[in-house]
């Protein structure tokens, strides 16, 4: 579990590096392989699956109209992610981090599960009443997957709607809006308006007993390891899955790049459901390209040969 040391940033340079440039051996089975896109052929695995683990990322909150606040245009006020989540920038300026993720918390407010998140969640009671497994490793911190009703979940980059506390650590579910009066009206988008500059007494704070720490949000922000203890269950479930989706991320990409070869080197099928082919989807059994919402219920409807109960 040497990985479990490396931070989050760490991991997709590294990753990410080991894809760019393949050696020339892997170039000839990259042009000699294609991943099918052959839906009926996925359907005969998937009706066979006993323990299914899907990877999600930005691609499946995307269609739910969810922003990541990276890339072109992902813009809040004059900084993107990279810029505020992390632990500098809380620590230089608490008031506007915290103004940065009430207004990502109060978003979520006017933003539902689309057809991939409820289509995971069905599958999953379905097939547990099989006596068969779904289990969602997410990168997405918006609780979508949640909310779609899904029930093993790991976030395995935390969640808008928990908090910790700096001080002694504590974690608690949080779904008050606005998360303190002090954040009212704050946290507007636009590139000219002025910092609240909210003293740091009136920023969320703990509610332990006699603790009263500043609080933060319980996200994984750049440059920040990620939460081993959930890693290893992560890695438990890669171990022993028989059937492995990726969903919304490209397979080049950090969780699916870290996650997804290990899968696939057990000889286990692993299906790609995204926007976008890369080079690496290539390793994989399948690849169904086109928005998640429209290529993920149809794969994961009822099997003809699932007993109905
Ligand atoms: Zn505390």
């Amino acid at each position: 579990m040497i990985l479990l040391q490396f931070t989050a940033r760490k991991l997709v340079s590294q990753v990410g590096n080991c894809f760019k440039r393949p050696p020339k051996l892997q170039m000839t089975q990259i042009e000699t392989s294609r991943p099918s896109s052959d839906l009926a052929e996925f359907r005969e695995i998937f009706a066979k699956a006993k323990h299914v683990t899907i990877l999600t990322g930005a691609g499946a909150s995307a269609e739910s109209g969810v922003p990541t606040f990276r890339g072109k245009g992902g813009f809040w006020r004059k900084w993107q992610a990279q810029d505020l989540a992390t632990p500098e920038a809380f620590a230089r300026n608490p008031s506007r981090v915290w103004e940065f993720y009430h207004y990502r918390r109060e978003l979520m407010l006017s933003k539902s599960p689309n057809a991939a998140h409820i289509a995971i969640a069905e599958c999953e009671a379905r097939l547990s009443k099989q006596g068969r497994k779904v289990v969602v490793v997410t990168q997405n911190i918006d609780e979508l997957h949640k909310r779609a009703g899904s029930k093993a979940i790991y976030e395995i980059h935390g969640s808008l709607f928990k908090t910790r506390c700096t001080n002694c650590k504590h974690v608690a579910e949080n779904y008050r809006s606005p998360i303190c009066p002090a954040l009212a009206g704050k946290g507007a988008p636009d590139p000219d308006t002025e910092d609240a500059k909210i003293p740091v007494e009136d920023l969320p704070r703990c509610e332990e007993f006699g603790c009263n720490g500043l609080l933060r949000p319980h996200v994984v922000w750049f440059g920040e390891t990620l939460d081993s203890d959930i890693l290893m269950e992560v890695n438990k479930e890669l171990e022993i899955c028989d059937l492995c989706l990726i969903v919304g991320t490209s397979s080049i990409v950090y969780p699916a790049a870290l996650f997804a070869p290990q899968v696939a080197a057990r000889g286990v099928p692993v299906a790609e459901f995204n926007t976008v082919v890369t080079d690496a989807t290539t390793k994989f059994r399948f690849y169904f390209p086109g928005p998640c919402g429209t290529t993920l219920p149809p794969a994961l409807a009822r099997h003809e040969s699932e007993v109905i109960f």
